[in-house]
């Protein structure tokens, strides 16, 4: 069938809620997709930060299709051995101590949010503590998630949200301290926010809010979402601060394409949550834990994170270059493989132009940030053929120089 006609018929069916790019993706090999009609595209968006282990891993399809034949899903009433494998792998990577898996992040952020409920509830806090949350920050789609995403934008249309979240400034810990009050139970962030604009927090900013978190027996959670599971070159980016979150969310690269999600807690956060306050018909079934035990055991045999460290040094060499090169790149920030490009003006063209005509794959975080979130398994050479496909579309798009 002809692409316009899948097209079409997506159209047709589908709640209009995605500008979609008229790209239809039909298989998958280590860093490249391919369409219907065959062409090969280079992906440094890895399905938003999710196919950290690439395209069509060997050993990750014969544990899935392994996994398949022998059993799906059986409901939380039982126990499953998959499930236990990759809660107990994903405590150790993270040095928590009670984890329940999700199918989403958004899912993960809604446990995160029931914990710090309960846990004011349970010290006896009037229903009216407080949580808080950051500006251009962002958590999901769900209405709690919606709630602690400092986006007018996404929030207004569905108003009135969950009540009690107060907004500072990411990396501004005065504007922390101005909204924080008596009734403040949580602060919940980004370690490095990702569709704001990858922005990392500052060590000074990560330890002042552990330590007013601390002071006053708030809990600091952590959305390790997007930037957790090796991206920042560590296995979740707090590791990277020495700061311990009391509870934090994991999703995106943690199935590497398989639906799944986890909150982990440690201490009072962990012991927050009792029998009957939570539950999900799906979450940790075998099929999807089996994935994300496997997705850990290749990170650990592979070593992932040392590999995202050396890559990501290259990555930044080579787009500081970018940077220098042309005018119209005003800033570079992140960490490891989580890398953006701020430009002077809207890059909605250049991601169009780089996808149609490069046939290299980029996503935007906010109207003037290029973000780079590739396959954590990218080597070298795929940053430098990145690097010329960029350059090719910076200079065909003309986005104007600073004034
Ligand atoms: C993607 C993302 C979410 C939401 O995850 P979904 O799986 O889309 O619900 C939450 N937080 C961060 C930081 C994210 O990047």
């Amino acid at each position: 069938m002809e692409k316009q006609q899948y097209i079409d018929r997506a159209e047709e069916a589908f709640y209009k809620v995605y500008n979609r790019f008229p790209v239809v993706f039909d298989h998958g090999e280590g860093v490249c997709l391919y369409d219907t009609d065959g062409q090969e595209y280079l992906d440094f968006g890895a399905g938003i930060a999710v196919m950290g282990l690439g395209y069509s891993c060997g050993e990750l399809k014969a544990a899935m299709k392994g996994q398949v034949d022998r059993l799906c899903h059986t409901s939380n009433l039982f126990y499953n051995v998959p499930s236990i494998e990759a809660g107990e792998k994903l405590l150790k990577v993270s040095g928590m101590e009670k984890v329940f898996f999700t199918n989403s992040g958004a899912e993960a952020i809604e446990g995160l949010l029931k914990i710090a409920k309960r846990y004011a509830f349970d010290k006896g806090m009037a229903p009216d503590y407080e949580i808080i949350a950051m500006k251009h920050s962002f958590h999901g789609r769900t209405l709690g998630a919606l709630s602690v995403t400092g986006n007018d934008h996404y929030q207004e249309p569905f108003a009135p949200l969950v009540p009690g979240v107060r907004f500072a400034l990411f990396n501004d810990l005065d504007s922390v301290k101005a909204v924080w009050s008596g009734k403040t139970c949580a602060v919940i962030m980004e370690t490095i926010q990702g569709e704001g604009g990858i922005y990392p927090a500052t060590e000074e900013f990560l330890a002042g809010v552990r330590a007013l978190c601390d002071e006053h027996e708030a809990l600091l959670l952590l959305d390790e979402i997007q930037c957790g599971m090796g991206r920042s070159g560590h296995m979740f980016a707090w590791q990277g601060y020495g700061v311990k979150p009391d509870a934090m969310s994991v999703a995106k690269a943690l199935g590497n394409g398989v639906p799944i999600g986890a909150f982990l807690a440690w201490g009072k956060a962990a012991s927050a949550i009792v029998p009957g306050d939570h539950g999900t018909t799906y979450g940790g079934n075998p099929f999807v834990c089996a994935a994300a035990a496997k997705v850990l055991d290749i990170f650990e045999r592979k070593n992932i994170v040392g590999h995202v460290q050396d890559v990501g040094d290259y990555l930044w060499k080579r787009l500081e270059e970018v940077a220098a090169r042309y005018g119209c790149v005003q800033a570079h920030r992140g960490k490891g493989l989580i890398q953006g490009l701020e430009f002077t003006g809207p890059v909605a063209p250049l991601v169009s132009h780089a996808l149609q005509k490069e046939r290299l794959i980029l996503i935007s975080a906010g109207s003037n940030i290029i973000r780079f979130v590739p396959p954590l398994v990218i080597e070298k050479e795929d940053v430098d053929e990145m690097v010329k496909r960029l350059g090719a579309a910076i200079e065909a798009t003309h986005i104007p120089g600073p004034q």
